[in-house]
């Protein structure tokens, strides 16, 4: 008989997993309090990368992201996917300290083997010949990175996945989980009960308040507010033109910027590509796009007539150490749960290899350092340092 599998969350990590499942034979049922992709995969910069990050094991595993977003893609001719925009990053520098920071940064990734290359100002220009950057040093060109539209790819893969007969039910909030049963409400208020032989919650920042119904603690932060303590996760500003002819042919970073092509024609940006680190309740987050998109056309004048139609701020899915959780909570496994900040880089490669696990029970060494023992490793140093 099938494995029936409960799927709570239609983000980029469910979406990516019901597809997955259902292609290895599940019998896929994803719930979501809202509609596909609305919630952090909506508002998010999607940039697809392993730039930069640490530890090693996080590094890998987003390259790893990455790959199998080239691989998806590869397939595209076999209904593989559309999404995923290979474009390259632009990084550019406008002073000796920045050029010397991007100098170092493409030793290190030149070091790992992750492929980056350095440009004079000329060959930046060449790339981006729309730009006007006054004082160019030069830049950096990391080829392979690139950015995801993300309601593309929820919907393409969750109607994949409908197709091949997964079931998909919009606005059904999960209201309590136990072992192999949810219950959900409806907006009418209709309450159900779900039962599958393995549940995985996928529901971002959701995952914490279901978890906590059945007493566990699941260690993900919340959003900051003004006066909250430094642990909390940050809310990011992602912005939106409408359609213009930008010229802009990369992602482009540069100090206190960063944009992309958008999947309206337009130009998303943001103060960093993972959006900035703002508190909820800051009123100053409503007058940084303006000041933004000042800075987008300062360097690119092709801009001047562009208008922001779209404001968005994203509250990061944060696990208490920035990183990814994906792993059994039940050792049973009738329960799983996944949350990870670069969700968007990650969801091919989770998908794949969190499916596997469901499945088999089998755990793929890319996973092994992203369970949740870490955590009360943690909490256990912590209590012993305080006796
Ligand atoms: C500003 C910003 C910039 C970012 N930039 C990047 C980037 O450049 N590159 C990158 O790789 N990542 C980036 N990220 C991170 C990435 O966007 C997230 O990791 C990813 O979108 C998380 O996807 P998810 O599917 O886990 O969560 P979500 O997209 O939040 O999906 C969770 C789903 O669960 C549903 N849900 C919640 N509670 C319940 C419930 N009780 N019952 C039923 N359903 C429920 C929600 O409705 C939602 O649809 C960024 C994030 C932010 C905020």
């Amino acid at each position: 008989m099938k494995q029936t599998v409960l799927i709570v969350g239609a983000g980029i990590i469910g979406c990516s997993l019901a597809d997955e499942l259902t292609r290895r034979g599940a019998a896929v049922t994803v719930v979501d309090a809202a509609e596909v992709g609305s919630a952090t995969s909506a508002a998010t910069f999607a940039w697809v990368n392993s730039n930069d990050k640490s530890p090693h094991e996080y590094s890998r595993l987003n390259l790893l992201g990455l790959q199998a977003h080239e691989r998806a893609a590869r397939s595209a001719g076999k209904g593989g996917s559309r999404w995923f925009h290979q474009i390259g990053n632009v990084q550019i520098a406008q002073t000796d300290d920045e050029m010397a920071a991007i100098e170092l940064q493409v030793q290190q990734h030149a070091a790992k083997g992750y492929e980056a290359q350095l440009l004079s100002a000329a060959n930046v220009r060449a790339l981006e010949p729309s730009l006007q950057a006054p004082r160019l040093k030069g830049g950096a060109l990391f080829p392979k990175e690139g950015w995801v539209d993300t309601l593309t790819m929820c919907s393409s893969l969750v109607n994949r996945a409908v197709e091949a007969g997964a079931v998909f039910a919009p606005y059904e909030t999960v209201t309590n989980v136990q072992p192999n049963l949810v219950t959900t409400r409806t907006p009418d208020g209709d309450v159900r009960h779900r039962t599958a032989d393995v549940i995985v919650l996928a529901a971002g920042n959701g995952n914490r308040g279901i978890l906590s119904t059945a007493g566990i603690d699941f260690p993900t932060l919340e959003p900051t507010r003004s006066g909250s303590s430094g642990k909390d996760s940050g809310v990011g500003i992602i912005s939106t033109t409408g359609p213009v002819r930008s010229g802009i042919r990369h992602i482009v970073r540069a100090e206190g910027i960063a944009m992309r092509p958008a999947r309206n024609g337009g130009i998303t940006f943001a103060d960093h590509p993972t959006g900035g680190k703002w508190d909820l309740d800051d009123p100053r987050i409503w007058t940084v796009p303006a000041l933004l998109l000042d800075r987008v056309r300062e360097l690119y004048p092709s801009m001047k007539d562009a208008a922001t139609e779209n404001v968005r701020l994203g509250i990061r899915v944060l696990p208490e150490d920035g990183l990814t959780i994906a792993d059994w909570i039940i050792d049973d496994h009738s329960l799983y749960a996944v949350a990870t900040h670069s969700g968007v880089t990650l969801a091919a490669h989770l998908a794949e290899t969190v499916a596997e696990e469901v499945l088999t029970g089998t755990r793929h060494e890319s996973l092994e350092s992203f369970g949740l023992s870490r955590f009360s490793v943690a909490s256990e140093t912590a209590e012993a340092g305080t006796k």
